[in-house]
């Protein structure tokens, strides 16, 4: 993308936007007339339009990264490694329907577009790959590792998994097989007792020993890889939630002397969190346990480290941001959501254990919070449509993941609205995509820095990086501040965002131009 404009400059190292970022300042007052006036319309809402001028300065060089899976041997982990390397060998393979090639689709980076606006000759929208408005990692360039508990190389782990199609599988295989999984923390305590059978690739020592392991194994892939910056990324089982106590894991200081004095409640995703953070590196949770305690938080803080999480957003879920953001926005009152799920892989394996499944019914259940307290003429403070979520092993099924929901909602003058939904898909057919899109986005995010006008020094973004939102099912998002689970919301905050570098107005849909008389 060739960006003109004053507004914008290219150098060798940097792109430095100017750009005004417009928002608004809202204040709520009581309606005149005291309190039984409020009470009649309501209070007073006050809104000023505030303009705050920025230089987005975004650099150019894109590093040589590394990305580390933690559950690299998992259904998640061999289908992006597989998939990456079928890229990077231009493999294609047949099926009875023909031949295919790799493909990203399903990922936001590599295989959607922007529009830039209307061709100046044919009036027609011009639209360009998200991957041309800066320079973004490919991600057929990264250098991947990882970790897992189970010590079956990934060649045997992409069979195990059941997910490509075996003409594909055979030709990887060898390159595969290469690839072998560093031993992990192991705690039977919190994921399923029915993964214990799998476990034969642990680390030995105390938790310290073993977060000292983690941290010398980052630092030595790095340099065998020759990597300018790893990324760690948590795709392995959901482990049950932790507890979060004063004195335990509410600060850094408390969570570190924790590790030392070997505390039972800190888990092994939270010691994968603190050892990435500890050696300067993005770490993204892809489960939906609370990793991110207190303690996490304040250290990624201080050490200005990005974390983001947590829960892929993939399937489900995804549709659940979108429908429900469709029928509130258009003035239909949802009133139940009933989501029933079963899967046969490993991870249904998992979840069918009731301390697991807890997670992951957590990390569902507030996914339509934003969007039903956007409308207060349709549901009263407090009141929220009844949402209920059922998962269940079916070993039969595999990855292939049958989702069934049904949304009732109330319409026009007393009547109601039922809509059901089967979806059948490939599970980490979903979430590869989620994987490659977190890491190329967390790693753009990296080199952005942005200064206000009148500040000495420019910002990084905050540490807990929810522009990652799109592609989580409960965005972690800074303290205070709103969490966002519409998925229309969520691809116009990235989409944006990457405007905003080159020093574009962001889309408002509005297209005066074309509406003139
Ligand atoms: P999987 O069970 O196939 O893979 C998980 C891997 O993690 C396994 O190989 C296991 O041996 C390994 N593991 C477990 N504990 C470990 C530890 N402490 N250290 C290192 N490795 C460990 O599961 P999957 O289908 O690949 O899904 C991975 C995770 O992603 C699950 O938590 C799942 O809930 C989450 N998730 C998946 C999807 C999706 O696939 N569509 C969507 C949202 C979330």
């Amino acid at each position: 993308l060739d960006v003109r404009g004053s507004n914008v400059k290219y150098t060798d190292e940097a792109i430095e936007s100017t750009y005004d970022y417009t928002t608004t300042r809202v204040v709520m007052t009581e309606a005149a007339g005291g309190a039984a006036a409020a009470a009649a319309s309501g209070p007073t809402v006050r809104v000023e339009p505030v303009t705050t001028r920025m230089t987005i300065r975004t650099e150019r060089k894109v590093p040589k990264v590394g990305v580390m899976m933690v559950g690299w041997g998992g259904n998640n982990g061999s289908t992006v490694t597989a998939s990456l390397l079928a890229h990077k060998m231009g493999t294609t393979w047949r099926s009875r329907t023909g031949l295919h090639k790799p493909d990203f689709f399903g990922s936001v980076t590599q295989a959607s577009t922007i529009r830039v606006g209307a061709d100046a000759a044919s009036g027609r929208d011009v639209y360009v790959p998200m991957t041309s408005v800066v320079p973004m990692l490919d991600p057929t360039e990264v250098v991947i590792g990882g970790w897992d508990i189970s010590s079956a190389d990934l060649g045997a782990s992409m069979e195990r998994a059941a997910v490509l199609p075996y003409d594909l599988q055979r030709q990887l295989r060898p390159a595969m097989d290469e690839l072998r999984p560093l031993p992990s923390i192991f705690e039977p305590d919190w994921i399923a007792a029915n993964q214990a059978d799998r476990a034969d690739n642990v680390l030995p020592g105390t938790k310290r020993e073993r977060l000292d392991a983690v941290r010398a194994d980052i630092r030595g892939f790095k340099e065998a890889n020759g990597l300018d910056k790893v990324i760690v990324l948590w795709t392995a089982n959901t482990e049950r939630f932790s507890e979060v106590a004063a004195g335990l894991n509410d600060t850094a200081a408390a969570l570190l002397a924790s590790i030392d004095a070997g505390a039972e409640e800190v888990s092994p995703s939270t010691l994968f969190a603190v050892a990435s953070i500890l050696e300067g590196c993005t770490y993204i949770n892809g489960s939906p346990q609370n990793t991110f305690v207190p303690g996490v938080v304040q250290l990624a803080s201080e050490k200005g480290v990005f974390i983001a999480g947590d829960d892929f957003k993939s399937g489900q879920t995804k549709l659940k941001s979108v429908l429900v953001d469709f029928l509130v926005s258009a003035g239909i009152k949802p009133r139940s959501i009933v989501s029933y799920n079963h899967l046969g892989n490993n991870d249904g394996r998992n979840l069918s254990a009731p301390k697991t499944f807890r997670s992951k019914e957590i990390s569902k259940s507030n996914v339509v919070d934003d969007m039903v307290s956007s409308n207060r003429l349709l549901y009263a403070e407090g009141e929220h449509p009844d949402h209920t979520v059922v998962i269940k092993y079916v070993p039969h099924v595999g990855d292939s993941k049958r989702a069934m929901d049904e949304y009732s909602s109330d319409i026009f003058m007393g009547g109601e609205n039922t809509l059901v939904i089967h979806n059948t898909c490939e599970d980490s057919l979903l979430a590869a995509p989620l994987i490659i899109d977190l890491f190329v986005l967390a790693e753009l995010c990296e080199r952005v820095t942005i200064r206000r006008d009148g500040e000495a020094a420019p910002h990084r973004l905050h540490p807990v990086l929810s522009l990652l939102s799109y592609m989580l099912k409960a965005p972690m998002v800074p303290p205070g501040t709103p969490v966002v689970n519409s998925l229309f919301r969520q691809r116009e905050a990235i989409g944006n965002f990457l405007r905003a570098c080159v020093g574009l107005a962001p889309e408002s849909h509005m297209q005066l131009e074309h509406r003139f008389h």
